[in-house]
């Protein structure tokens, strides 16, 4: 089954008409937990991006928190590397709980999606200050439309195309709109 699929069976994936959190409209609305709900599934997605890294010479797996953690653990899993994890601390992207990068590892970021790569790149900072190297971002979706600043490994690409409400062709053809999370699902 393609990773698309999967993603629109487990829920991850939907098509229709969104407000988004930003007050936007959009075409579709992706909430990969839904996936990673299902490890089989997730792990059935994930081999597509482990296929694509496993000659990297990959030392560790670096996600921050919350997204990248369970893609972290499971690309670790399939690969047989290790997995950690970053997370805010006073607003500040940091390694916690003991945790350590080694000076001359190769490091590849994880994330569910990718779209500015904003808290990749505050994890690729870590790494760097810790003396590893920076391999890229393996992710579910890559939602950055080739614009990420480092090299991104994915199971699918993906836009979505997102409108202001006066100008929403969803809203001109009477559809109505549906804020994700209601019940409606
Ligand atoms: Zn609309």
């Amino acid at each position: 089954m393609m990773s698309i699929d999967i993603l629109k069976e487990t829920g991850a994936l939907l098509e229709g008409h969104f407000l988004l959190s930003s007050g936007r409209h959009s075409n579709r609305y992706a909430q990969n937990a839904k996936l990673l709900q299902y490890p089989d599934k997730a792990a059935q997605v994930l081999s597509a991006v482990t296929e694509q890294i496993k000659d990297l010479e990959i030392d560790l797996l670096v996600g921050p928190a919350m997204g990248g953690i369970i893609v972290a653990y499971e690309l670790g899993r399939q690969l047989g590397k290790r997995a950690i994890f970053t997370e805010r601390e006073n607003n500040v992207m940091t390694l916690r709980r003991g945790f350590e990068i080694h000076p001359g590892e190769r490091v590849l970021i994880t994330e569910d999606v990718v779209t500015t790569g904003k808290s990749s790149m505050e994890t690729a900072r870590v790494i760097e200050e810790a003396g590893g190297t920076v391999l890229g971002i393996a992710c579910i979706v890559d939602r950055s439309k080739g614009e990420a600043p480092l090299q991104v490994y994915s199971a699918m690409q993906m836009d979505i195309d997102t409108y202001a409400p006066e100008e929403c062709p969803f809203c001109k053809q009477g559809i109505p709109v549906v804020k994700p999370g209601s019940r409606k699902f």
